[in-house]
């Protein structure tokens, strides 16, 4: 595509949506032309950096989830030729409008329903919101072809495999990398203190917080297994975990000839983000530090340790009984992921959460229901939460008996 790109960017106040912002920054420092325009930009809490965000880039329309925060950013951006609305819906709203590409960059899955809106209205996806995917993959991959829009994936790892993805009938396997995570040589015994604090801490990725925390137990790989056997049409037994402690092996794919493409790069989002901004091109130069194999001189792989970590193999059952069982997955990790942040649960609790979620899910009445729309996507969220929400009260009993 030629001339200038119009792109929104829901959660441009997060960690993928600054990083994006810094993309669209250097791309039109570096041009002489304007390479893109941004038609929206939304953000959840934070109204102070949405606003400077907003003077920055002049945006047409800016959302802030929050509607008490409203009034602030309409006022702050009164002299401005911006729209500002609030609310879920408006971010749906705001996700129709059309544009060359739309980055979904709202964490969870409560970035599911503007992802839909977006694909549905014929925009094409830059997705960085796996858990839209992981919840919904079937149906967002079924409307994406009626529509006949690109869901360019935007996770490192997942934007790797797409950049080095030939004729899928060809692919024998996906090999998909992990940095392991900052507690990748603790012992299990070390990861039961382990405090938000510490597991916050990742070794090669600053990102946001749940996000750390999933690096931290793994679930970010069990989800972004999910992620990539939906992206790609795969079954997860195709799909191979190694870990990779240096990510700059960002993931690969190999070939029935014996062939495997692998994307490096060094650990910086902008580079995917960028890619996934631009693509079919790949023109715009991005303000990452440049890879120096020499420098780097070794890169390392191992197995990885699933009686330490389960949630990879919580996500291959998850993903291999399909329907909502990978959504009561998803919804019960970014429960106990919250309980976790706030002191309601300890680090190993997470994984017996999920696992415990999972078990009761698939032995209730609605494992077996179709996900083939929102609403019933909705109604799995829903019962996932409860289920969460249960456990999540007998481990709090269980630790006024233990202080009583
Ligand atoms: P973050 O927490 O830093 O940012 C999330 C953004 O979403 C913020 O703008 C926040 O205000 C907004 N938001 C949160 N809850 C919302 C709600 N209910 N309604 C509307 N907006 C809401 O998260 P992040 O690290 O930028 O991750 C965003 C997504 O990208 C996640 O799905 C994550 O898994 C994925 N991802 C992130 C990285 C990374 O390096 N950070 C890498 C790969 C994939
Ligand atoms: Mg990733």
């Amino acid at each position: 595509m030629n001339g200038v790109r119009t792109i929104s960017i829901l959660g441009s106040t997060g960690s993928i949506g600054t990083s994006a912002l810094s993309v669209v920054e250097h791309a039109n420092a570096q041009s002489p032309d304007t390479v893109f325009e941004i038609d929206t930009l939304t953000g959840g809490q934070n109204a102070e950096l949405l606003i400077k965000q907003a003077r920055q880039f002049k945006p047409k329309c800016v959302v802030i989830a929050d509607p008490d925060k409203r009034e602030h950013v309409q006022d702050a951006l009164s002299g401005l030729n911006t729209e500002v609305s609030a609310g879920a819906d408006a971010i749906e709203e705001v996700a129709r409008r059309p544009v060359d590409r739309l980055l979904a960059a709202i964490v969870g899955i409560s970035g599911l329903p503007s992802t839909l809106a977006a694909v549905e209205a014929g925009n094409s996806v830059a997705l960085a919101n796996k858990e839209s995917m992981v919840c919904a993959g079937p149906l967002l991959n079924r409307i994406a072809a009626d529509r006949e829009v690109a869901i360019v994936p935007t996770d490192s790892e997942h934007n790797a495999m797409f950049q080095v993805m030939e004729r899928r009938e060809d692919v024998e396997r996906i090999i998909l990398t992990a940095s392991g995570g900052p507690f990748r040589t603790a012992s299990r015994e070390e990861l039961k203190t382990v405090t938000p604090r510490r597991a916050l801490a990742h070794p090669r990725w600053d990102m946001g917080q749940k996000i750390s925390i999933d690096s931290a137990t793994l679930f970010n790989k069990g989800l972004e297994l999910i992620e990539a056997c939906y992206l790609f049409d795969l079954p997860e037994d195709q799909i191979e975990v190694v870990v990779h402690p240096q990510s700059i092996l960002h993931s690969a794919v190999a070939y029935r000839d014996g062939s495997v493409l692998a994307q490096m790069g060094v650990p910086d989002m902008r580079t995917p983000i960028a890619h996934a901004l631009t693509w079919p091109d790949r023109r715009e130069p991005t303000p990452v530090d440049r890879l120096d194999l020499v420098a780097l001189s070794q890169l390392d792989f191992e197995a990885l340790d699933a009686k330490k970590f389960p949630a990879v193999e919580l996500s291959r059952q998850a993903i291999r009984v399909g329907k909502g069982a990978p959504i009561a997955l998803n919804c019960a990790n970014e429960g106990a992921v919250a309980a976790f942040l706030t002191g309601q649960c300890g680090f190993l609790d997470i994984s017996w959460i999920v696992e415990t979620v999972l078990e009761r899910f698939l032995n209730g009445p609605m494992s077996c229901e179709d996900c083939e729309n929102l609403e019933a996507i909705l109604a799995i969220q829903a019962e996932a939460e409860r289920l969460t929400g249960a456990l999540l009260d007998e481990v709090k009993s269980q630790k006024q008996e233990r202080t009583a």
